[in-house]
């Protein structure tokens, strides 16, 4: 039989070595590609599918305050002059200033005034420093608002408020209170966190004690205020270097350089155009359970493609030696090349089944 029988264990092996990559190359993208339509059903986009495959083994989570934590929506609740009655002076001063500013805080001074309707003026030459604040001439007059730096600022009532200094000429004129809530779906994002096992750190630019009490609020396991730009990138360099597995989640100018050096970076969509191209995620609306919902995903993601990369290789592994006759001495059993063809073409299936299962993922 010998002539017969080598030609039909060639024709079956040729088959399978053809067949076989095809599966196994298969194994992984369509588990990943199934992965990212289904996040973006629930609200997560997937820009980087390494996102994706390495936010499942992240061990700490690193969250800024203002716009991720908060709505970002902060409201101007005390002004606070050292000239006295000044207060509407000091509001107007700053809300002129603030005009060209896009950050949250510099929206609710300008939209305060205009509340309490007051005349602002024109801001020239206004420069903007992310992570410390702006200044502007206004009427002539050099205007700085920004970070409480100097102890001639008034803090008042308002001891867990940001706080934000204005300044003319060089001398502190007061400063303006702004509060701004914490999302209502924040404390079950941390809560559910917590419960997949990461640690969660605030890192804000914001001052200490505001910082603080929203850490203590939300039960979490750290706080960094006072934080630049620089700094927040150092600090997820530095828990990097240390072992640790760091996400960045972060809205604003201030957060891209966080988000573009952590493992994984999550913008909220409601945040900056910079924040949204550093990240390897971005959470549609900006909530926080989306976090939850990106780990989940991840985890079944990875899930997918281990399963179908064990599947991939049995398959093969059981398939190769059965064509190369392994079974003949025994059994007089070989495979029919139509048939190993048709094997292979279900394995290839098998693998796209098993992976589409991820689009009913419940998120
Ligand atoms: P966060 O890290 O909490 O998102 P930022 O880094 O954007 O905050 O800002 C840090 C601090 O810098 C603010 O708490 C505020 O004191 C000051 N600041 C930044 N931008 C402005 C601005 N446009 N007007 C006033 N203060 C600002
Ligand atoms: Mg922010």
């Amino acid at each position: 039989p010998a002539p017969a029988l080598i030609h039909a264990l060639v024709n079956a092996v040729a088959v399978l070595i053809i067949a076989c990559p095809c599966t196994l190359g298969l194994a992984t993208p369509v588990a990943i590609v199934t992965g990212i339509g289904r996040g973006a059903q629930a609200g997560v986009l997937v820009k980087h599918a390494e996102a994706l495959e390495r936010l499942a083994a992240a061990t700490t989570v690193l969250i800024d305050k203002t716009g991720t934590l908060t709505e970002g929506k902060p409201q101007v609740v005390g002004v606070q002059s050292l000239l006295g009655d000044g207060e509407a002076e000091l509001l107007g001063l700053a809300a002129s200033a603030e005009q060209p500013s896009e950050h949250p805080l510099a929206r609710a001074i300008v939209q305060e005034a205009q509340r309490r309707g007051l005349k602002l003026e024109a801001a020239e030459s206004f420069q903007a420093e992310p992570g410390f604040g702006v200044e502007a001439r206004v009427g002539g007059r050099r205007v700085r608002i920004g970070r409480v730096a100097d102890a001639a600022a008034p803090v008042g009532d308002f001891a867990t408020a940001t706080l934000v200094a204005v300044e003319c000429e060089g001398v502190i004129l007061g400063t303006l209170a702004l509060a701004d809530p914490i999302k209502a779906t924040t404390p079950e994002a941390i809560a559910e966190l917590h419960r997949l096992g990461l640690r969660v750190v605030v890192v804000s630019g914001d001052r200490e004690a505001t910082v603080r009490a929203v850490a203590e609020s939300l039960g979490l396991d750290g706080w960094h205020a006072g934080v630049t730009p620089a700094r927040k990138q150092e600090l997820v360099r530095e828990l990097r270097a240390r072992g640790e597995r760091v996400v960045f989640a972060g809205d604003g100018l201030n957060d891209a350089p966080a988000l573009a050096a952590a493992e994984v970076g999550i913008a909220m969509g409601t945040g900056t155009d910079v924040a949204m191209q550093s990240a390897g995620l971005v959470l549609v609306k900006g909530d926080l359970r989306g976090i939850v919902k990106a780990f989940h995903l991840s985890r079944a993601t990875l899930r997918t493609i281990r399963q179908n990369l064990f599947w991939a290789f049995f398959y093969n592994g059981l398939g190769i030696p059965v064509a190369a006759g392994a079974l003949y001495p025994f059994f007089g059993l070989l495979l029919n090349p139509m048939l190993a063809g048709v094997a292979m073409s279900l394995s290839s299936l098998c693998v796209v089944g098993n992976a589409l299962r991820l689009r009913r993922l419940a998120l």
